[in-house]
């Protein structure tokens, strides 16, 4: 099957061919760790996942790159307040976005490097890059000479007047041109920096992707790049510049990805969710699992409004796709692909929406089967569909019973319903339904089957 993707750079759908039909390239601009994850920064770590899965359906290999930016501004700013090297910072907040990301069922990516990692690829390409006349040192600083590489703003498509404004650059008296950005800055004897070739200091923001893609895949193009839409401007634009003068003119990459904003109205949150944003908050009030569904509720590059409603109507669609799942407890899964319809809507430029829409679709009938041939085949296609999708992937009584608040106390519902079964069995319906009545007014339903008693929280 053809996967279509939208390419930023040509502003439309083209089907995607690997440069090598055996493996994909994949990076992604991934956190700079001076703090919790953003609901915001999780949306690009979630679809690109999406994507990641998709590849690794249908390709031999993949390798996907998502960088850890580890120095920077903020990081050393922190690090300063709080008296310790950076690395503490660091290593502090990096462990916070892999748990974080791992309760949303982000899988680790095939690599994942480190700018501090990276300093002498940085300071050889920026060397290069003066050597070839596009980068000129000044007072300490080393720039790009942005008027030196002709097809600068092919990415983002604005003309020289915006781009000035858009990098809200100040017109320094050591920049030949006003749109020249950094790649090297200066470090004060108090802040974190590397000894180069034109003094102690540390790399800028844009250099250091540059550096790690031709580190860890090479000169030539790599298949995808993705981020987040903010980075088209000026990021990702300096990256292409940068990337190709330093390798002569070769292609840097062949599809750009970008995800669309997360907007978030405080005014429509209810005191609950209200200005809770950080992902590690956020996980105290729902599951990742519904958190992760919500991002991908809307089209990548569509603008997602993060709602109360949405986070509740995300655990709602689980508790429904849980349930047909354990209503097939009694089969074995077929061990067989997503279908069809399925595919083509992920295909279909990672149409989410779509893809769930089919993934109800077979819970649906799932619910309705009950040849035990057809019941095996609609849990494999659930399962297979869900794993694609990063959701589905636990037991479902698991997820009924922890759906819920976090304040759902398994043992006294287990007790109320022990006490119940005692009740039925002396024939005390009126306690027997006082229990079952009480439960549900604390948002626990309780369903008899086949002589059993099984519990789950009302969505
Ligand atoms: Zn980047």
């Amino acid at each position: 099957m053809d996967i279509h993707l939208y390419n930023t750079l040509t502003r439309q759908k083209e089907v995607f061919r690997p440069l090598d039909p055996q493996r994909v390239t994949m990076y992604v601009c991934g956190p700079t760790v001076y703090n919790y994850a953003h609901i915001g920064n999780a949306r690009p770590a979630v679809v690109f996942d999406t994507l990641y899965r998709l590849m690794q359906r249908n390709f031999p290999a993949v390798v996907y790159a998502r960088n850890v930016t580890d120095v920077d501004d903020r990081i050393n700013q922190s690090a300063k307040d709080q008296g310790v090297p950076i690395s503490v910072i660091t290593d502090r907040y990096l462990a916070a976005y892999h748990a974080d990301m791992g309760a949303l069922g982000v899988l680790p990516p095939t690599i994942e490097p480190k700018v501090t990692q990276h300093i002498g690829a940085i300071i050889a390409m920026i060397e290069r890059l003066i050597a070839t006349g596009n980068a000129y040192e000044e007072d300490g600083q080393v720039l790009f000479h942005v008027p030196s590489f002709k097809d600068y703003g092919q990415l983002s498509r604005r003309d020289r007047d915006d781009m000035i404004a858009g990098a809200r650059v100040d017109v320094a008296p050591y920049k030949r041109d006003p749109a020249d950005f950094t790649l090297w800055k200066p470090s004060t004897p108090d802040m974190t920096g590397w000894d180069s070739p034109w003094g102690r200091g540390r790399p800028g923001w844009h250099i250091e992707c540059s550096a790690m893609i031709e580190r860890n895949f090479g000169i030539g193009p790599i298949d995808i790049h993705g981020g987040g839409h903010d980075l088209i401007f000026p990021h990702h634009e300096n990256e292409i510049a940068q990337s190709t003068c330093a390798h002569n003119g070769a292609l840097f990459c062949r599809v750009w990805m970008h995800n669309g904003f997360v907007n978030i109205n405080a005014e429509k949150m209810s005191k609950s969710l209200g200005n809770v944003t950080l992902v590690h908050n956020l996980l105290e009030l729902a599951p990742g699992e519904a958190l992760r569904l919500v991002l991908l509720s809307a089209h990548y590059r569509q603008p997602l409004d993060w709602t109360e409603t949405a986070v509740k109507d995300a655990r709602a669609q689980l508790d429904r796709l849980y349930r047909a799942l354990d209503s097939l407890k009694d089969v074995q899964a077929s061990d067989g692909p997503a279908p069809a319809g399925f595919m083509a809507a992920l295909a279909d430029d990672l149409n989410t929406p779509k893809a769930l829409a089919e993934l109800h679709q077979i819970a649906n009938a799932a619910n309705k089967a009950s040849d035990a041939a057809e019941r095996a085949r609609l849990k494999g296609e659930l399962l297979a569909c869900g794993w694609l999708l990063g959701l589905l992937q636990q037991d479902p009584a698991a997820w009924m019973k922890g759906a819920g608040a976090a304040d759902v106390d398994t043992a006294a519902i287990e007790a109320l319903i022990a006490e119940r079964k005692a009740a039925r069995a002396r024939k005390d319906w009126a306690e027997s339904d006082r229990i079952r009545d009480d439960l549900a007014a604390k948002g626990i339903l309780l369903e008899d089957k086949a002589g059993e008693t099984t519990w789950r929280v009302a969505s």
